[in-house]
């Protein structure tokens, strides 16, 4: 399938929408999302599956959008959660229990006890504290609970400091030593279940190596618990699987071109072994099937710098300002002004405000839209109110056809909370 964020005749479509057209009547900024491109996302990780007991896990944090969580239940995902509030929303949007896992490395006493009478799937475990809290929840409530390790290999997946979590200096899981011990621990306890095994090593891990490795590591530490008299059935092997943020409207082709290969390597390490896959993934679904639209307000040039000033900000993608992520900026008609060197900025009262830094691209004008490319995931979810601005609306096309699916959320109504 074509990208379905593609020009035609000079002006940016989002499947069969023309986006300048409907931009000049909506309220910028606001994301849109393709339909069309979250399917085919799904169906190249289930075809990635093919072969294997596989099951893919959608991670809600990546974006939590109801609409959108309906799509891919629909697509034969479970749900990957990490809060409460998660698995509130995975059970709403319809995710069945036995098809829901929990990861993070502070569930509460709450949390815990919440999924624990879900009956959800897995608790991914990440310390001996947890798995003595749960331990004690699931004796209390008299519910056996399936329990997989998360393991911490100690392998560089080679991205932003900030998306690594597989390193021994990280926060999540623990090392294989002291996991060792906790199957043990997990195996003599008649509440506990412990025939998972969890890893996730990373986000926007953009080559097979690490995974590759990580896998390997998994297959021996489950040989050395066989050989200890504990049998492990479920492989969690995480998510992190990247998307291509170079340019996909210049070369729609690459827009996901990571996850075949990469998932091809990664399940390879597994084949001949009777184990369950289980893969959580977030970006590499839902990543390329968003923009966020927003109109530029001024453009400014100092002895040293030009600026474009927009309506976007980073209370509504914070992903260049916290991971230092680069994301394609693209005019919704294409331009035949001359280009020019620019940082695309927001109006937030921060020098870390800004959508791109030193981008070369067409000199753009007040009230000209732009299109910030792969913002579909961890974009709106992380969202804030920073600086009294509003939460945006988000969009959903299929075919001709653009629904709003979910309303802007305006300082006027969040005012509402307060006392005055
Ligand atoms: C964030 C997260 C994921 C999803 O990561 P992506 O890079 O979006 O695929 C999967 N599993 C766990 C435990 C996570 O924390």
């Amino acid at each position: 399938m074509n990208y379905p964020f593609q020009y035609r005749q000079g002006r940016l479509f989002c499947e069969d929408v023309d986006l300048q057209k409907i931009s000049s009547s909506l309220e910028t900024p606001f994301y849109i999302y393709s339909k069309e491109e979250i399917k085919h996302s799904c169906r190249l990780i289930r075809e990635g599956g093919e072969g294997y007991d596989f099951k893919p896990y959608y991670a809600l944090k990546a974006n939590f959008n109801p609409a959108l969580l309906k799509i891919i239940l629909n697509e034969g995902f479970g749900a990957d959660i990490v809060s409460g509030g998660e698995l509130y929303f995975a059970q709403r949007a319809g995710f069945k229990a036995d098809s829901i896992v929990f990861a993070g490395v502070g569930k509460t006493e709450a949390e815990l006890r919440q999924a624990v009478e879900a009956g959800i799937a897995s608790i991914n475990v990440e310390s001996a504290a947890e798995l003595y809290l749960l331990s004690r929840v699931a004796a209390e409530l008299r519910r056996k609970v399936s329990v997989a390790i998360r393991i911490n290999p100690d392998i560089d997946a080679k991205t932003h400091e900030y998306i690594s979590t597989g390193l021994h200096s990280n926060k999540f899981g623990v090392d294989a030593e002291t996991a060792f011990q906790l199957y043990r621990q997990a195996h003599a306890d008649p509440w506990i279940e412990p025939d998972g095994i969890h890893m996730h090593i990373g986000s926007q891990i953009e080559n097979e190596q690490p995974f590759v490795d990580a896998a390997r590591f998994l297959l021996s530490f489950i040989d050395r618990l066989k050989a200890a008299g504990i049998e492990i059935n479920t492989v969690d092997l995480g998510g992190g699987i990247g998307i291509n943020y170079e340019n996909p409207f210049a070369r729609p082709q690459q827009a996901r071109s990571f996850t075949r290969s990469i998932l091809s390597s990664y399940l390879q390490v597994f084949a001949g072994r009777r184990l369950k896959l289980y893969l959580e993934v977030g970006r590499s679904v839902i990543g390329s099937a968003g923009v966020l639209i927003s109109r530029v307000i001024y453009t400014k040039k100092t002895p040293v710098k030009n600026f474009t000033i927009i309506d976007a900000a980073m209370n509504n993608l914070i992903r260049p300002s916290l991971y230092k992520a680069r994301h394609p900026i693209v005019p919704l008609v294409q331009s035949e002004a001359g280009r020019w060197t620019t940082d695309v900025v927001g109006p937030v009262c921060e020098t870390g405000d800004f959508m791109a830094r030193e981008m070369e691209m067409p000199e753009l004008h007040e009230g000209d839209f732009i299109a910030i490319g792969g913002a579909g995931a961890y974009g709106q979810s992380q969202a804030s109110f920073y600086n009294l601005r509003p939460l945006v609306a988000e969009y959903l096309v299929e075919g001709d056809h653009i629904k709003k699916i979910s309303p802007a959320l305006s300082p006027v109504e969040l005012a509402e909370r307060f006392e005055w």
